[in-house]
């Protein structure tokens, strides 16, 4: 079947046809029968470049085979245990090992959970109430984070979603990224905040990031008030370089969240942080948090052998941030709007200058968003599909497809 005949089955099995929401293009997605490399192949016969990489997870690209090896050699022992195994201590030992703000460290099955139990736990820890969080910050799908943005700092959060309880959300208050000044007033107004919580380098907003500066202001302001700071490293994690955004900005959060790159492209989350937190989690403390499949072997498998793969090929990190800005010295060569890029992550904003938040980014102008997606797509280059998400390269990307990308957003954007 072709992709628009699954797209209307699909409608009458799923609600919107998919798993997921951003996955809803419109008039219908393509479907994905398999994909290696740096590519997709549609069950309609296109291959595509791919720098969607499930949303962040590939940064080696698709069926490596390095990981595909480990996962086989997994799936030979079988793949569910429901008790510990040596391959918890050997991922646990490498992301304690690369992140200066991770004592000790919890699997979960994803990133939204580990955003969820993160904050409870700062929560048991502290014995506050509120969390802070940045607009337009994502942290998953859970009722704590579904807050509209732009519901100031100063009034009580509004649900950004249907189902999620004013009242659970009421303690969720917000300020704008790369502003410390309004943390610092909300945090000396409101003695009740357990954590501030934000994505250090913002990636579901497409690309903004920390001015010079903010970062170790975030830390100052926190730590001077008393309040746990929270780094989201779900996306950024193994993404910007081994140690995540906090070692790229020599930066300390008392937690961290991860998922996405150290599953190796299976499900997964993880939260760490200091060992005095992490031992009010059950079942060293009263935090309770569990699950059936944290800590699957077949996803530790996968993520072990990427994290192995990244620590032994470190120049990967630096031959990506090469070739993403090749594509933007191109972009950039001609006219208006503003390329954003941090290592393997970019983007293009219909905007003259890049935007420093989440009100400068809904700016841009989503229409021509939404036309130069479909006219890249036409040029065989698969973009996440939202003005709202970032694009990211793998190592498996090579220099012609870097060239094919680069090619593709001028033809697109300039004609
Ligand atoms: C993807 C993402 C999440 C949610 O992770 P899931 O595995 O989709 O639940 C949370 N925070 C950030 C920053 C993310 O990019």
């Amino acid at each position: 079947m072709r992709s628009d005949d699954l797209f209307e089955r699909a409608k009458t099995l799923m609600p919107g046809g998919v798993s997921s929401p951003v996955r809803a293009i419109r008039p219908y997605p393509f479907y994905t029968a398999r994909a290696a490399g740096s590519r997709l192949t549609t069950v309609d016969g296109r291959d595509l470049i791919d720098c969607c990489l499930g949303y962040g997870p590939l940064i080696l690209g698709h069926a490596h085979p390095e990981i595909r090896e480990a996962l086989l050699r997994q799936l030979e022992k079988g793949w569910l245990y429901g008790t510990p195994t040596p391959l918890e201590l050997d991922l646990a030992g490498l992301i304690v090992g690369d992140h200066p703000g991770v004592e000790t460290i919890r699997f979960v099955s994803t990133g939204s959970e580990a955003t969820m139990a993160a904050i409870r736990l700062a929560r048991g820890y502290t014995g506050r109430s509120d969390i802070v969080k940045v607009e337009g910050g994502f942290h998953g799908a859970h009722d704590a984070v579904l807050v509209r943005a732009g519901s100031g700092a100063t009034t009580l959060g509004v649900p950004d979603s249907a189902g999620v309880l004013p009242d659970l959300v009421a303690h969720t208050r917000q300020v704008p990224f790369n502003d410390l000044e309004a943390l610092e007033a909300i945090l000396s107004r409101n003695e009740d905040v357990a954590a501030f919580i934000l994505e250090p380098i913002m990636g579901n907003i497409g690309l903004v990031l920390p001015d010079s500066g903010y970062l170790a202001g975030v830390r100052e302001i926190t730590a001077a008030h008393d309040v746990l700071l929270i780094f989201d490293e779900i996306i950024t994690g193994y993404r910007v370089g081994i140690g995540g955004a906090q070692v790229r900005y020599g930066v300390t959060p008392d937690l961290t969240t991860f998922g996405k790159i150290i599953g190796g492209g299976l499900p997964i989350g993880a939260f760490g942080g200091r060992r005095d937190i992490m031992d009010l989690i059950a079942p060293a403390g009263p935090v309770y948090q569990a699950g059936t499949f944290s800590g699957n072997p077949a996803t530790l498998a996968a993520g072990c052998a990427t994290l192995r793969h990244l620590h032994a090929h470190r120049d990967i990190y630096r031959r990506l941030d090469e070739q993403t800005r090749a594509i933007g010295e191109q972009v950039c060569d001609r006219g208006e709007g503003s390329f954003v890029q941090m290592g393997s992550m970019f983007k293009y904003f219909f905007r003259d200058a890049p935007p420093r938040n989440y009100r400068e980014v809904k700016e841009c102008d989503t229409a021509a968003f939404g036309r130069f997606w479909f006219s890249m797509l036409e040029a065989g280059i698969f973009l996440p599909p939202s003005q709202f998400e970032t694009n990211f390269l793998s190592a498996a990307h090579s220099e012609q497809d870097v060239e094919q990308i680069a090619a593709a957003y001028v033809q697109c954007l300039y004609g």
